[in-house]
């Protein structure tokens, strides 16, 4: 019997550890948490595209809400209370399908401040952030129009999600500040999508994310310039043609970029069917232009960024 209460009293504890470290990104200081280390396609077992910000145990930025991410995000211990700002890349499904889940559970927590939203201008063939947002939560026509009060000025509500529109430079461009927080822009090229390269700068740290980008231009890595971390998209092999090739960049370009762009770190996600299990491969690509620490990430994965 007593043995038996030691190995329960030793499974709490163990328990308990582990509920712990599953929320402790960075517990001082500034860290980046991955929560969707994944593409489109759900047979790659990981989240869509999605990161977290983090500096003294507070989530401060959320980068994209692909599929799954708000599954991680609750996992992470993350409150959506917390965030400065949230940014998307481009309005793919992998980058946004799970926003609207993000939005109803922050109803049930207590922010009382403005949530900014940014993300890019729309074209025909996609909408710009205003158009996205409002499509889900406008009050008249709106898919959650019962959750209008969050959008609509005139509704009573803890906060109200204020959104902006970024149609983005070629060369890197601030578009938001806040207290230590600084997050500048350029625009990327995605095929047809309007798409945004990020830089979020905390603490006089660095993190560059590239989203879905070819790599064509030099805005990105200008964007890049001495990043302490840059997290780039693994979404196609070297050698990669046609449609593929057109929106995403092989590992030889993002050795490129991280080369020229002399980032400290470079992590790799949004690994895709096609890219897993490619890793050596990729490696040597990317380590004959970038001789920089280069890690793959996985769902959850916390990098300190010192
Ligand atoms: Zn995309």
């Amino acid at each position: 019997m007593d043995l038996l209460f030691f190995v329960a009293v030793c499974l709490t504890f163990a328990s308990s550890l582990s509920s712990v470290s599953a929320q402790s990104c960075g517990p001082e200081g500034v860290s980046v948490q991955v929560l969707g280390s994944g593409g489109p396609e759900l047979q790659d077992k990981r989240a869509s595209s999605s990161y977290l910000v983090w500096k003294d145990k507070h989530a401060r930025v959320l980068v994209d809400a692909g599929g799954g991410s708000a599954l991680r995000f609750g996992e992470s211990g993350a409150q959506m209370s917390q965030l400065d700002v949230i940014l998307f890349t481009h309005f793919h499904v992998d980058h946004t399908a799970d926003f609207a889940a993000l939005i109803k559970s922050s109803w049930f927590e207590d922010r009382n401040r403005p949530l900014p939203i940014y993300g890019p201008v729309g074209n025909d063939f996609m909408p710009s952030t205003t158009e996205f947002v409002t499509d889900l939560f406008g009050g008249r026509h709106g898919a959650y129009r019962y959750l209008s009060e969050l959008l609509a000025p005139g509704e009573k509500s803890s906060y109200k999600m204020q959104l902006h529109d970024v149609a983005g430079n070629a060369k890197p461009t601030a578009v938001f500040r806040s207290g230590d927080l600084v997050v500048s822009s350029v625009r990327v090229l995605h095929g047809r999508v309007p798409a945004l390269a990020w830089r979020v700068e905390i603490d006089d740290r660095a993190i560059v994310f590239s989203g879905d980008t070819n790599g064509d231009g030099e805005g990105l890595t200008q964007l890049a310039a001495n990043a302490d971390l840059f997290i780039a998209h693994n979404a196609v092999p070297e050698g990669a043609t046609g449609i593929e090739r057109n929106l995403h960049m092989p590992p030889s370009v993002i050795g490129q970029i991280a080369g020229n762009a002399r980032v400290k770190r470079l992590i790799l996600s949004h690994r895709m069917l096609r890219t897993l299990g490619k890793e050596d491969q990729t490696q040597s690509e990317i380590k004959k232009r970038f001789s920089g620490p280069l890690e793959f990430a996985n769902d959850l994965d916390c990098f300190p960024v010192r």
